[in-house]
């Protein structure tokens, strides 16, 4: 069996790892040189798109903000799994929105805007504070706008009408503005969907963000009464989109109610956790329900925390001599903000979990990861 990956970060490269011992070959078709590559080593060059299909038995995706024309010509090769439907609608929030309506998932209120005819509606029909976030290529936190009160209105409005008129994607921009959503924490779900419909779904995880960005996330099978909301999620989100392969879900806890944030129809960072921590980890079950493998086991083995190790390439080695620590680098070239790789612990219970995390977090330096230690000491 041969996979070409559409996008050749480090999710690709996690698919690469968990393909090898099934005995499938895989490659990458990175979006900015246009080239297929091994993600495991991309210095070398396997041609152009064309090549990569031709290569390939199935093509699937490591992200979703991925030029249509590339989609269109996977999708008419008839290989192309999740469909290209999918992969837009992870990455146009109208799309996404429009879908969360149909399947019938909570979500947060809010209005698409175009116009400022829009905008004004939107601010009057809302209610302060709300978030204002770009339709298209948001990320990380980036292309959002909080909006607190009325009398930020005008400014903000200046600033998404620029970004709207700027937009170079080649697909019409516009913006969500949202209802800010009081949550108690943020969760999310991985699930996999195979060809013949079953659905898997992982254990809800806890996520902590840093500046937009997430920095831990905890998967500890305590979120058990929340778990069903989330997998109902899941099944009305995949089933609509006749989804195969693993599919992310954010959600915001409001008491005892699950809110969709937003969907990422691929492999997600916060499920890495999966490495150590599940029965099967997510990059394998993506690769073995495009591939019609039968689906691995979504059960958490043990408790289990990823800490994202982002804008520096180092770490201390000491934090590997404390038991069930793993490391992993994407071999990516160190930049402010970039995602270099991720640590993983995990403790035969919460207790023990807890109690290495810590130990990791204290040997972190503080420059590089400001916010861990705080983290895990509000958890201990
Ligand atoms: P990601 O990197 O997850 O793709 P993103 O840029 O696509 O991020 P969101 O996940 O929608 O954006 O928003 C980033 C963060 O902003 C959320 O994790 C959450 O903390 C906060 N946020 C977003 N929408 C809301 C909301 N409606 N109410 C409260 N907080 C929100
Ligand atoms: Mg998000």
């Amino acid at each position: 069996m041969k996979v070409l990956v559409l996008g050749a970060g480090q999710l690709a490269r996690m698919m690469a790892l968990a393909s090898k011992p099934l005995n499938i070959e895989l490659r990458a078709y990175d979006v900015g040189s246009a080239q297929v590559v091994d993600p495991l080593s991309p210095g070398i060059s396997f041609g152009d798109l064309s090549a990569g299909i031709e290569f390939a038995n199935v093509i699937t995706a490591e992200f979703e903000h991925i030029s249509h024309q590339v989609l269109a010509q996977c999708e008419a090769s008839g290989k192309l799994l999740p469909t290209s439907q999918s992969i837009k609608t992870g990455g146009d929030r109208r799309l996404e929105k429009s879908l969360l309506e149909q399947a019938g998932v909570n979500n947060a209120t809010h209005k698409v805007v175009s116009t400022k005819t829009d905008f004004d509606d939107a601010i009057a029909t809302l209610t302060f504070p709300l978030i204002v976030k770009s339709a298209l290529a948001g990320y990380d936190g980036k292309g959002q706008w909080r909006l607190k009160a009325l009398a930020q209105t005008e400014a903000v409005w200046r600033e998404v009408d620029t970004f709207i008129k700027e937009d170079t994607s080649g697909q019409s921009q516009a913006v969500v503005v949202e209802q800010m959503v009081s949550f108690d924490r943020e969760l999310s779900m991985v699930g996999v969907r195979s060809k013949t419909g079953k659905t898997q779904s992982y254990p809800l995880t806890e996520n902590h963000h840093t500046n937009g960005v997430l920095s831990v996330s905890l998967a500890t099978n305590e979120y058990q009464s929340l778990q069903s909301q989330a997998s109902d999620a899941f099944n009305k989100i995949a089933n609509a989109l006749d989804y195969v392969g693993v599919l992310a879900i954010e959600f915001f806890q409001v008491g005892d109610a699950l809110l969709v944030n937003e969907i990422a129809p691929r492999v997600h960072n916060s499920g890495h956790w999966t490495q150590q921590g599940a029965d099967t980890c997510q990059f394998e079950n993506h690769i073995r329900s495009v591939c019609h493998l039968p689906l691995g086991s979504t059960d958490l083995i043990r408790p289990t925390a990823m800490i994202n190790v982002v804008g520096t390439d180092s770490v201390p080695d000491s934090i590997l001599s404390i038991p069930s620590v793993t490391m992993h680098w994407y071999g990516k070239t160190k930049r402010a903000g970039r995602k270099m790789g991720h640590i993983n612990v995990s403790g035969s219970d919460k207790k023990e979990l807890l109690y290495r995390l810590q130990q990791v977090a204290k040997q972190l330096p503080k420059i590089d990861f400001p916010e861990v230690s705080n983290y895990v000491n509000q958890l201990l």
